[in-house]
């Protein structure tokens, strides 16, 4: 049978050049970075060559660079970390009069971000809410699943020391233009000029196709996954410009300049560093996503000519290179995902993170779908493992899968 893999925001294997690159340090050369004997340093150079081009690339300098599990850990530190550093600088007294005039025994730090985040950054900061720790506001993304920079500068106050927008949206590739809201948040802290306002961004699913500048773009802290990226799972970065107030949430060592606490992945990280010099050759070679997004909108293309009823998830326009997420009319997402797998094709209903609950993705439901339309939802992911052949067999098995589920639920569009 034939297999095709649409799933490539949920993650992509691991590319041969970067399982070359990390194979020694699985053993030969496998010291522990943070020992000082010649087997540690060894690995250490590998992780400090791996921080230079992972800073290199996204334009921060190597000491602004800590490497973690991956974006979940990322978005976490991000969040959590900068809340507990405010915090307690404000506690402390160490700078009463940045307060913007709210008593400092009272002050609760407020955070901005966006309905449609990943899970892990919504929850963190739903944590920091539940726990009085700071109040957050959900700003809403249009129908077109877009973020307009006004609508965030609105929601800033006295008290707002964060903001936190993603680049790319995982289900529905809408991309927030975020050099645009942060030369608006730099505006505002100008302004304000007292209390920090830090911009952070959530780039998982920009990096393999947007620009990435983030020093030059004006991002304060971003978030990165490898295993997104052709490299492998559970290892990523935060990128925390210097100066940033941040505290480590995890305890137990003095890993990642005392903000990070565990054992080095060093295989893992040896890996991003590969996986990100991988992606910066193919941008040099070929213009990024050009491939891809062609495979993409002719999948569009045939899809709307041979399936009736169908809606596209999200603005085409300003949409990453390799995403379609699409309505299917009358349609359960679920069983026309089981039905496509059965026909060798993998795709998702929403964040792989969500597809253990049956509850309809937060996402869709923010840019005002019903219900129904949410679950009758599905997500296609491209990537470059994918053909043409791949795009012509997925609309002929969509096509039939579509025409009976319909029969089925009695849908007569
Ligand atoms: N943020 C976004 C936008 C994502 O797409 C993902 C992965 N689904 C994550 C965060 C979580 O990344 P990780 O798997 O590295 O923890």
């Amino acid at each position: 049978m034939k297999r095709v893999y649409l799933d490539y925001a949920a993650t992509t294997p691991v590319a041969p050049e970067v399982q070359k690159a990390m194979q020694p340090y699985y053993d030969r050369i496998f010291g522990n970075p943070m020992a000082m004997h010649s087997f540690g340093q060894k690995a250490r150079r590998a992780t400090e060559e791996a921080r230079e081009e992972v800073a290199d690339f996204f334009g921060f300098s190597a000491e602004e660079i800590i490497f973690t599990s991956g974006a979940t850990e990322s978005n976490n530190l991000a969040l959590r970390g900068v809340i507990k550093a405010v915090r307690r600088n404000i506690a402390s007294g160490a700078r009463p009069e940045r307060s913007r005039g709210v008593p400092v025994g009272k002050f609760v730090p407020h955070i901005i971000t966006t309905a449609f985040e990943h899970h892990c950054l919504l929850d963190s900061t739903k944590y920091l809410d539940k726990e009085l720790m700071a109040e957050v506001t959900f700003i809403k993304p249009t129908r077109e699943g877009l973020i307009r920079p006004s609508d965030v500068i609105a929601a800033i106050k006295p008290n707002t020391v964060m903001v936190s927008v993603m680049y790319v949206n995982n289900e529905v590739g809408t991309i927030a233009p975020l050099s645009e809201i942060a030369k608006l948040v730099k505006k505002e802290r100008n302004r304000t000029n007292n209390l920090p306002i830090y911009f952070h961004s959530d780039i998982t699913q920009g990096v393999n196709y947007l620009p990435c500048e983030m020093g030059k773009m004006g991002v304060d802290l971003f978030s990165m996954s490898a295993h997104k990226i052709y490299g492998p799972k559970g290892v990523g970065a935060l990128g925390v410009r210097k100066g940033i107030l941040i505290d480590k949430i995890q305890l137990g060592g003095e890993q990642e300049f005392n903000l990070r606490a565990g054992t080095h992945n060093v295989p893992g990280i040896v890996g991003l560093g590969a996986a990100i010099e991988k992606i910066k050759s193919y941008r040099v070679t070929e213009l990024p996503s050009y491939r891809v997004k062609k495979l993409r909108d002719y999948f569009w293309k045939e899809l709307r000519k041979k399936v009736k009823n169908i809606r596209l998830n999200g603005s085409l326009e300003k949409r990453v290179a390799n995403n379609l997420n699409v309505s299917f009319a009358g349609v359960e997402g679920e069983s026309m995902l089981l039905a496509l797998d059965m026909a060798g094709i993998a795709c998702s209903t929403g964040s792989a993170c969500s597809s253990e609950t049956l509850a309809p993705s937060h996402v869709l439901l923010s840019l005002g779908l019903s219900h129904p339309q949410a679950h009758g939802s599905l997500r296609f992911t491209l990537g470059e493992g994918n053909t043409r052949a791949d795009i012509d067999y997925t609309v002929r098995q969509v096509e039939r899968v579509v025409e009976k589920l319909r029969k089925v639920s009695g849908y007569k569009g």
